[in-house]
């Protein structure tokens, strides 16, 4: 066996998103991406979603391969490719649960689809069938991957069995648990061992998370701090007793970027430009505040904003000092979707400050591409953010961000002090209180060095060009992550 194969693992990777197939956020571009990277390791990995309406509805060769009856309805298994890779997908195909328009998780009312439980539930057991090799495909994984809620049962169906792969969980967000009410609970059928504080029971309801955070071998978040933050009562949303309990099984992984996040290759932009000849980024903001109908300007920053616009993402705190950043003086572009009070504040203040201020509400993935590039400055005030990949890609298209020094953001971006800019180090602003006075003295210090063009700004956009966050990295600490999983699990006892 030549020397990359011996640690050849055959790796189940489960999650509810995953791009170019479908994505609503951070996890889409991890599942997308992490597999691959896998596969490029040389693992044996398959990716398995659910067969949502918009995925059926992509080009690509499908084919069914398996029909499985499990004890919430019949599925079938489609298989297919990640579109630009060579990495297997299986979607679990229950119409009645997944063949509907929109959104995974929510209705066009915004609100979750109230079968959620049964939906996630179907592809858990889906997912455990799989594991299992129960559906004859003669291919039984030696570890399974589950992220987030919605794969949360899944290590706990499978803890039933003695004959089992390993586990891992990977919690992207904690503060999306997949919570129902207790008759739900029973409405599924479950074991009644699960009905417990020690297992499924979270405070009188059922958490589809503790499904993961209990009785997976190992439990992972997608950077250190977040992984030590959450044991705190502050970011442990009511979970931290049992993450501190299980700690010894807990640790930290960054997630990276995909290459598709490239300045020098990206096609959705107005100019091509990399670390060597960052000249490029002008022509991309001029092109930007054209199309985002803001005057042509390359001395006045620009400061950009993408993502769900919720309380998690600190938009209320922008929202509040947007008329003195307006003051500075200063441009800010907005991209992003959720909470209507959100968007209607900020459209009213575009209306009020039109030369200055542009929103586009909605998901636009090349808007995204362009903005990062246009931009001078990326605006990321997260109360919390278990990784967070915007500051990574500004950092990647020579755009600093200013974060809140908390998860994934303290992980990534180095604070420019006098010491970090004298030495080089620097890669952005980062600011110590979710408070909007403090975040406006943060945004004055990045218009500052911004501005005085003092020699300072195009090191500080050269060293956050220069990070390497390369998914192989992250695939590789995975995979030491899967050894250690694969070591500590106890193999069976013989029957
Ligand atoms: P989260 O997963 O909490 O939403 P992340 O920063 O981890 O936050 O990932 C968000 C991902 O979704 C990024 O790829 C970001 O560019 C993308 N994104 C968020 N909102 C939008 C939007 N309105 N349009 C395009 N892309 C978006």
């Amino acid at each position: 066996m030549p020397e990359n194969k011996k640690n050849s693992h055959k790796i189940l990777f489960a999650s509810s998103e995953a791009y170019p197939l479908i994505k609503t956020g951070g996890l889409g571009d991890v599942s997308g991406s992490l597999p691959a990277a896998l596969k490029g390791l040389q693992q044996d990995v398959r990716l398995v979603l659910p067969a949502y309406r918009e995925i059926l509805e992509q080009k690509g060769k499908v084919k069914t391969i398996a029909q499985i009856s499990l004890p919430l309805g019949r599925a079938r298994v489609l298989e297919r490719l990640l579109p630009g890779t060579r990495l297997k997908v299986w979607l679990v195909d229950c119409p009645s649960c997944f063949d509907r328009p929109g959104n995974p998780y929510q209705g066009s009312n915004g609100l979750p689809w109230p079968d959620n439980a049964e939906r996630f539930a179907l592809f858990c057991q889906a997912i455990s069938y799989l594991a299992l090799n129960q559906a004859g495909l003669d291919w039984q994984p030696d570890l399974v991957h589950c992220n987030d809620w919605q794969t949360g049962l899944a290590p706990a169906l499978l803890s039933l069995h003695k004959t089992r792969p390993a586990t891992l969980f990977t919690i992207h967000n904690l503060a999306y648990q997949g919570l129902f009410p207790e008759t739900t609970f029973f409405a599924l059928d479950l074991p009644w061992s699960f009905w417990s504080p020690h297992a499924l029971e979270f405070y009188g309801k059922l958490s589809f998370m503790k499904g993961g955070l209990v009785f997976a071998d190992r439990i992972n978040t997608v950077s250190p701090t977040y992984a030590e933050e959450i044991q705190t009562p502050e970011f442990g949303c009511g979970l931290d007793g049992l993450l501190r309990h299980r700690r010894n099984k807990l640790s930290g992984i960054l997630n990276g970027v995909d290459k598709n996040w490239n300045p020098a290759r990206d096609p959705a932009l107005a100019k091509n430009y990399s670390l060597r000849d960052i000249n490029g980024k002008q022509d991309n903001k001029k092109a930007l505040q054209q199309e985002l109908g803001l005057p042509n300007s390359g001395k006045v920053a620009l400061l950009a904003f993408i993502g769900r616009l919720v309380e998690q993402k600190g938009i209320d705190l922008l929202l509040e000092i947007l008329p003195e950043i307006v003051k500075l003086p200063a441009q800010v572009a907005f991209l992003g979707s959720g909470e209507k009070h959100y968007e209607q504040g900020l459209q009213q203040l575009a209306q009020r400050y039109p030369e200055q201020i542009a929103v586009q509400v909605g998901f636009d993935e090349a808007l995204a591409h362009r903005i990062e590039a246009g931009a001078d400055i990326f605006l990321m005030p997260s109360r919390f953010e278990p990784c967070g990949l915007n500051q990574m890609y500004s950092l990647h298209y020579g755009t600093p961000p200013i974060v809140h020094r908390v998860g994934g953001l303290a992980d990534t971006v180095v604070d420019s002090t006098p010491a970090t800019l004298q030495n080089g180090t620097a890669t952005g602003v980062v600011f110590d209180r979710a408070d909007s006075s403090v975040l406006l003295e943060a945004v004055k210090r990045a218009t500052l060095l911004y501005g005085q063009q003092n020699g300072y700004w195009k090191p500080l956009q050269q060293q956050g060009m220069r990070q390497d966050f390369s998914w192989k990295r992250s695939a590789e600490r995975y995979l030491e992550l899967y050894e250690q999983t694969l070591s500590e699990k106890a193999p069976p006892s013989p029957t």
